[in-house]
């Protein structure tokens, strides 16, 4: 039985099995089989169990949000917009139980990543329901005559896949962009970190008819396959992997329906001699999410110093970076966590290991964490620096998705730019310079979707966030996102002599 009322005390014993929600109910998979949610932090123990749903559950899933839209679609956007207003705040005042299962299934730091992730969640819940009444047409001047116009409609049943990163987040993003453009949804959560999208799910069944939204999970290879591949979704959402993103394309090419894909990331930071500073130091270490184990889609995993400050610079990032605690995710002086699974612990360990054991790569901190010791006991991986880096290695053109940040010199402008752009990937980038020239036209040369310049941090509600190249396809995050990933626009024409 779920146990998710647990006192917060109890929750470093996990949480119980928790259920999935179909149609308005909350159910165990017909196979009666459980996967388990390993808490990272302490190898062996879990943080729950989710039923193995799979295609039976799926096509029950569709079929609820098939149903429910007939309905939801009709509900003015306003009212739609009221209730993500409700769960925004339903949400906010459970704020700390939700940090704590976070923290509690992804590993990451409840100081400094869970809670911020809890609060960003409610503000971009509220950010999409406030701009509901924005789903709006226009008119078309063709002649006195004549009244046409243009409807932004839902497309309907929506199949929304999120990966482990940012699964609150993430989670509320897809609920509050589809079912606020008056689509319904089933959302497949990551198997690895499926608990607080759950919980989310929870507070939306409070708010939202039966059936608008319907949460199922298991593995990608049979329950996010069968979501992808049924006939009555009509549009896919997918935050993941390139590799799986691929396809995901092909399945919609299929049924020829709308696709939106925000991938994986090999971000640039550049750093110019003139921001030679602790406060790009800081802005670094912030791009390179390294208090997220460096698992952000958007981390600055390639760094490119000017060869006139390159040892300098160094210098300051590594003793600062060494001044973070690393450790249990719920001590609150814990700045960074532990790697969300074994097998993402596995996959950073191997990159870091391969690049080790190239000529020339240097470890300026970090590398292979200890075998004993309390960093032993959960997938913790220390902040790791890679110098003498050649550009071909998978260090430096794969995406590690772990605390791992490979640094590189540059001597031209012209030069650091063809560097930075030569990758598969272009997501995010970050530049540093007092300059705001130099700035502005690194910003407009580099081929990816979101780039700061002067700052480190992540996406902010209302910025039309989306990757460039294999880093994905469509907008999302923003009210343009909504409109242009979650509607279809319907053209009418009355002809006013009739
Ligand atoms: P992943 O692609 O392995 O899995 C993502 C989701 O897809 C999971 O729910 C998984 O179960 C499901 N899945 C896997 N195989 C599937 C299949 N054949 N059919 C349907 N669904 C399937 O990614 P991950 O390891 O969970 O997450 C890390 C990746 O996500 C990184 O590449 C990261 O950059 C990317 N990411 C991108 C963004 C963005 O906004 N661009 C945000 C967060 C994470």
């Amino acid at each position: 039985m779920t146990d998710m009322n647990n006192p917060l005390e109890d929750w470093s014993k996990g949480v119980g099995q928790e259920k999935m929600l179909i149609n308005g109910e909350w159910v165990e998979a017909e196979n009666g089989e459980w996967l388990s949610v390993e808490n990272p932090a302490h190898k062996g123990i879990e943080a729950g169990q989710v039923p193995s749903g799979g295609a039976i559950e799926v096509d029950k899933a569709v079929k609820a949000a098939a149903n429910a839209f007939k309905s939801w679609k009709k509900v003015p956007a306003r009212e739609r917009g009221k209730a993500m207003l409700k769960i925004a705040d339903a949400l906010e005042a459970q704020s700390e139980e939700f940090a704590k299962l976070y923290t509690l299934e992804t590993g990451n730091a409840i100081a400094t990543q869970s809670r911020g992730e809890v609060m960003l969640t409610a503000d971009l819940i509220r950010y999409f329901g406030g701009v509901a009444s924005e789903i709006k047409g226009e008119v078309v001047p063709l002649g006195e005559d004549l009244l046409s116009y243009s409807r932004r409609e839902p497309i309907g049943v929506v199949g929304g896949i999120i990966p482990w990163n940012a699964p609150l987040a993430l989670g509320a993003l897809k609920i509050a962009m589809a079912i606020t453009a008056g689509n319904t949804l089933v959302l497949k959560p990551s198997v690895e970190a499926p608990l607080t999208a759950i919980k989310l799910a929870r507070i939306c069944s409070q708010f939202l008819p039966k059936g608008v939204l319907n949460v199922i999970t298991g593995s990608g290879s049979k329950c996010g396959q069968s979501l992808l591949d049924h006939p009555m979704v009509d549009k896919l959402s997918f935050t993941g992997s390139t590799d799986v993103g691929r396809a995901v394309m092909k399945s919609a090419a299929q049924k020829i329906i709308p696709v939106s894909l925000e991938l994986g990331g090999k971000s640039p930071q550049i750093v110019f001699p003139d921001a030679n500073d602790d406060v790009t130091v800081q802005n670094v270490i912030n791009g390179m999410r390294f208090v997220r184990q460096g698992q952000s889609c958007t981390a600055g995993s390639r760094l490119f110093l000017h060869e006139s400050i390159f040892d300098s610079f160094l210098e300051k990032l590594v003793s600062k970076l060494k001044a973070i605690k690393i450790g249990d995710p719920l001590d609150e002086s814990t700045q960074m966590g532990a790697i969300v699974t074994k097998t993402q612990y596995n996959t950073v360990l191997s990159y870091i290991e391969d690049a080790m054991n190239q000529t020339g790569a240097r470890v300026l901190m970090g590398g292979m964490p200890p075998k004993e010791g309390p960093l032993a006991e959960g997938y913790f991986v220390e902040p790791t620096i890679l110098t003498g880096v050649n550009p071909d290695w998978r260090i430096v053109r794969e995406e590690v998705f772990g605390p791992v940040l490979v640094v590189i010199p540059w001597k031209e402008e012209e030069e650091v730019i063809r560097m930075a752009n030569d990758s598969h990937y272009g997501l995010s980038a970050f530049i540093y310079t007092h300059d705001m020239s130099k700035g502005l036209r690194t910003a407009h040369e580099i081929e990816s979707g979101f780039v700061q310049v002067n700052q480190g941090l992540g996406i902010s509600p209302g910025n039309s966030y989306g990757g460039f190249k294999q880093s994905g396809i469509g907008r999302e995050w923003s009210l343009e996102g909504m409109l242009e990933s979650f509607t279809q626009r319907k053209s009418i024409t009355v002809n006013l002599t009739y």
